[in-house]
């Protein structure tokens, strides 16, 4: 298939329109590697890369993300351990525990599922995590490194949208990318990465103004909103790659994106399902840092 225009400054690459970018998939090609890393590891240093997933209280959701990832950890190779804490753990608790964490030289990743109970200072508990240990990337260091375009542990969902941008063999360079969402864990790290990949971006929140003209400018449209199919398939640039990062459930029980899916296929070029499309990804992209880590701490 012929390259597409993009505008004046550059080309969109490969792929019929309209093709599902399939989290699934590469979730599954990036676990084989991380897989084969952890194997390498424990071969040379004696023992596998350790992850440390703590979670208080019991909120439903964060109690099937933690299981998951502690399980998928342990499928992978490494040494998984879930810490579930009641939810009257007051703050300095929860400190004490990660700062045994911290010094425990058998942990390389350390992550404590958010949302916290109200009655813990989330700022605190995260800026106490060892930055080289901090798997979620959500340190003051590690953004601040993120954002200097230094090597960092980068936020899990924003990296596995890079991956899965990268499969789209699109040109980022030069391209227009526009991230609506501008939240800390998702859309201002996304934006930095897409920025060091040399995209000129511009992030749109819920005060902008004409939204909807600002996303047809988008060569590369990244939905971090929470709003169920918000955005339109008219609001799609025809050739576009639009990464659905939205995750809604709906009256009827189906999970959605906060891309109207079935509309925005007919116009993009490659665009990632709700679900199978980025989500797949995060857990993924968490176990590759926590091996990033292991390495990175060892030499
Ligand atoms: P937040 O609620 O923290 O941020 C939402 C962002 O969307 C804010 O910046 C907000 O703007 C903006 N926004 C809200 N309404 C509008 C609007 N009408 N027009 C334009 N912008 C708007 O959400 P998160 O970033 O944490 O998550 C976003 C979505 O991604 C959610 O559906 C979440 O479930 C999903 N998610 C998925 C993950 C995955 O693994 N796939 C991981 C993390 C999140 P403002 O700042 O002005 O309020």
């Amino acid at each position: 298939m012929a390259a597409l225009a993009l505008g004046n400054q550059g080309l969109l690459s490969t792929g019929p329109m309209g093709t599902p970018l399939d989290g699934k998939k590469a979730a599954v090609e990036l676990l084989a590697r991380v897989t084969a890393s952890t194997a390498h590891f424990k071969q040379k240093h004696g023992r596998a890369p350790g992850l440390s997933v703590v979670l208080v209280g019991e909120d439903p959701a964060s109690v099937v993300y933690t299981r998951n990832k502690e399980k998928r950890a342990r499928e992978v190779g490494l040494d998984g351990k879930l810490y579930r804490l009641p939810a009257s753990t007051s703050c300095d608790e929860l400190l004490t525990l990660l700062d045994r964490l911290n010094h425990d030289a058998t942990v390389d990743g350390i992550l404590v599922q958010l949302p916290l109970p109200a009655s813990i200072d989330t700022e605190r508990v995260l800026d106490a995590i060892d930055p080289a240990k901090d798997v979620d990337g959500f340190h003051p260091i590690n953004v601040g490194l993120l954002n200097s375009g230094r090597p960092s542990l980068v936020p899990c969902t924003p990296r596995g949208c890079m991956l899965l941008l990268e499969r789209t063999g699109v040109q980022v360079a030069g391209a227009h990318a526009v991230v609506v969402g501008r939240s800390s864990i998702v859309g201002k790290p996304v934006a930095q990465l897409l920025l060091a990949a040399h995209a000129t971006v511009t992030i749109a929140h819920s005060r902008t103004r004409d939204l909807a003209d600002v996303c047809r400018t988008a060569d590369i449209l990244v939905a971090a909103v929470g709003k169920a199919e918000m955005i339109r398939g008219d609001w799609v640039k025809a050739g576009a790659v639009v990464l659905d990062v939205g995750i809604n459930r709906i009256a009827d029980g189906t999970l959605v994106g906060d891309v109207a899916y079935a509309e925005a296929l007919t116009r993009a070029q490659w665009i990632t399902p709700v679900p199978g499309g980025v989500g797949a990804m995060t857990i993924a992209c968490l176990l590759e840092n926590t091996i990033l880590a292991a390495e990175a701490r060892i030499r």
